[in-house]
């Protein structure tokens, strides 16, 4: 099976299954070209609906995550995106998809050459213009660049860090896994003025939000 129809059904389960909601995230989850963000031992496994491992102990998010994130962000053409835990670029990717041509993706990660593996797999498969891949703790946000529509943070963390909160635009949606370190709630964060409305998505697993904010290692 080619790659592009190897999406296509994957994009079907998603619907299927009732993780995909929308139209545009279909497209955008059928657009970006998986096995693109993956080393070469990984990319036969690309359509498969699990994360994988990148190198450096970290994994690529699963599909279905990165689609279920993609629909509870909300993520329309024009807005402001950061995302903290760029790993692969692939979720990235996938965000830019769905806000370009005049939106923005600020991709923080803190471990420095999977950020430049990440910049290379972006130009590779076209959001070279679209996704700043920044090096730094993302659990301290990105002030020089808020405020920002949505957050989207692809790591465990241990609490809402208040930094990112303070970045989040008037009605920004922030998507964050909250909990312990082997399993948390996916935890949508909404801004009302200085009130944040927390809503609990459900049960996932991610690798830790390491930083001042976030775990100490
Ligand atoms: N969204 C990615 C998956 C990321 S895995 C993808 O689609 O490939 C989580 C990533 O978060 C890891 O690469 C890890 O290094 C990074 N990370 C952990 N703590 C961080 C922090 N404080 N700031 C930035 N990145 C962080």
């Amino acid at each position: 099976m080619s790659p592009k129809d190897a999406r296509k059904l994957m994009v079907r389960r998603l619907i299927e299954s009732g993780i995909i909601k929308s139209a545009p995230v279909a497209k955008a989850m059928e657009l970006v070209e998986r096995h693109l963000f993956l080393p070469s031992n990984m990319k036969e496994h690309a359509y498969l609906d699990t994360p994988l491992q990148i190198g450096e102990g970290q994994t690529i998010s699963a599909p279905h995550m990165v689609a279920m994130m993609a629909e509870g962000l909300d993520l329309k053409t024009g807005l402001r995106v950061l995302e903290v835990g760029g790993g692969s670029g692939y979720h990235a990717a996938v965000m830019a998809e769905l806000v370009k041509p005049d939106g923005r993706v600020y991709s923080m990660e803190r471990i420095p050459s999977l950020a430049e593996s990440a910049r290379q797999n972006l130009k590779t498969a076209g959001y070279e213009g679209i996704v700043e891949v920044i090096v730094g703790d993302g659990t301290r946000g990105l002030p020089d660049r808020a405020p920002f529509d949505r957050i989207s943070i692809a790591a465990a963390a241990p609490y809402v860090p208040e930094p990112l909160k303070q970045q989040l635009a008037e009605n920004g949606k922030m998507l964050i896994p909250v909990g312990g370190r082997y399993y948390q709630e996916l935890t949508l964060v909404v801004r009302k003025g200085e009130k944040f409305i927390e809503k609990n998505l459900g049960g996932c697993v991610f690798v830790p939000l390491i930083g001042e904010f976030g775990y100490k290692d």
